[in-house]
């Protein structure tokens, strides 16, 4: 027995995305006239069709959203209820073995959305706790079974919901945030990364605590010989994990700049939690005027690090978010002592990575410097990006290091 209650049609010519397995239905490309969409309820399921009536896709519908249609399932025999959600959410799961059978590391994203084939559905695990995003309609009226199901799968000892992000309203959803089972977190929870502590807020912290996206720099960071002996800029540091890795490596110091004076005290409890003496410094400031702050007086450092928040939310915001890439980066390779390195990212999606190494490249020039790429940063495993869905790919970095010559 189906469950679908409605079929949008694509106008001619416009299935190819779809048939390349490309997720969303944009509104622009439906024949409304031959659509049949009286009877689906908000966030209800719809099969996809191309103009001849063939099947695409199955998914779910919103007609308050841009994106229309997000598809869920390519096969027409796919009964989308609670044991389908249960089996997507255990091969999401599956699929990160590497990483949740270790016993040093407990934090990971377990379902990075349409990347997973769960579109809008975000679940990140910190310790025995879940943190879960609804981002879109349809995902949120399956909350109660994706709920039951990661209980059934995981047996965590909470679940808490932090969708309070911009993007529901694109959906015509309000914000919601708070235990949605069992208990809710402890504030801090502690983590453990590769054997690092780390203290985190799952409950106001930024995303859904941590940048969890960044563990693969962060283990760069503890390595990489160049933070040894090194005074090192945290540039947007937020709690300070590229600090201590730096530490743990053996900087000689470590100053941490954000505008958020939580995020520096927690910064300050995650040295202290690691045993680390290092000499450090938390400046509550503006990054760019305390670069400028800096550029005006004596300090230089070794190692600077920019960590940015998305400058660009879309792409009519990609000009300016350059002029704001191209500041910070200019700034910090006028910092930058001789032979040191700059390791600097961008998590605008819309700013794609050859664009942002041209930006990086233009204030290398207007700063005097040169310098060599030496490594090509991106987000890790457990964040991947689904081939058919390039819009998945959103964090990169560079590591420079400013040549002698
Ligand atoms: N590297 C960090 C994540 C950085 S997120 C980590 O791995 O944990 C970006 C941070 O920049 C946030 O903590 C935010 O508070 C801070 N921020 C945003 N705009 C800023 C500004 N203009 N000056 C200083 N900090 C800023």
């Amino acid at each position: 027995m189906s469950n679908v209650s409605g079929n949008v049609v694509l106008k001619q010519g416009r299935e190819k995305p779809l048939r390349q397995r490309h997720p969303w239905v944009f509104s622009g490309a439906i024949d409304a006239n031959r659509s049949k969409l009286g009877d689906v309820p908000p966030g209800g399921l719809v099969d996809v069709r191309d103009a001849g009536g063939g099947f695409l896709g199955r998914g779910y519908y919103n007609g308050d959203s841009q994106i229309r249609v997000r598809v869920l399932s390519w096969d027409q025999n796919d009964l989308i209820g609670p044991a389908w959600w249960r089996l997507r959410l255990a091969q999401s799961i599956r699929a990160r073995q590497a990483l949740t059978d270790r016993d040093d590391l407990n934090a990971y994203r377990l379902v990075n959305a349409e990347n997973d084939g769960l579109p809008g559905l975000v679940v990140d695990q910190y310790d025995d706790h879940l943190v879960v995003q609804f981002l879109t309609l349809g995902i949120n009226v399956a909350k109660e079974t994706l709920v039951e199901a990661l209980v059934g799968l995981l047996k965590p000892r909470g679940i808490y919901e932090r969708s309070d992000v911009d993007v529901r309203g694109k959906e015509g959803l309000a914000e919601s945030v708070g235990v949605l089972y069992g208990e809710p977190p402890p504030n801090p929870l502690t983590i453990t990364e590769y054997g690092v502590q780390y203290p985190v807020d799952l409950i106001t912290g930024h995303k859904t605590g941590f940048y969890l996206d960044q563990r693969d720099s962060r283990t760069l960071i503890r390595t990489m010989p160049a933070l040894a002996g090194a005074d090192v800029l945290n540039a947007f540091s937020y709690t300070g994990s590229f600090g201590v890795c730096a530490a743990l490596n053996g900087a000689a110091s470590v100053t941490s700049i954000d505008s958020s004076e939580p995020a520096l005290e927690i910064a300050r409890t995650a040295m202290e939690m690691n045993g680390l003496k290092v000499p450090a410094e938390y400046v509550n400031a503006d990054v760019f005027q305390q670069l400028r702050a800096y550029r005006d007086g004596d300090p230089s450092f070794d190692v600077i690090i920019l960590d940015p928040p998305k400058f660009a939310h879309s792409q009519s915001q990609v000009e300016a978010a350059c002029r704001g890439y191209k500041d910070i980066n200019l700034l910090a390779f006028e910092l930058l002592r001789p032979g040191g390195t700059l390791i600097t990212f961008s998590c605008s999606g819309a700013v794609d990575a050859d664009l942002f190494q041209k930006v990086v490249f233009g204030a290398s020039v207007d700063a005097g410097r040169q310098a060599q790429i030496i490594r090509w940063l991106a987000q890790p495993e457990d964040h991947p990006t689904l081939l058919a869905f390039p819009e998945g790919r959103y964090l990169k970095g560079l590591v420079c290091r400013a040549t002698s010559f």
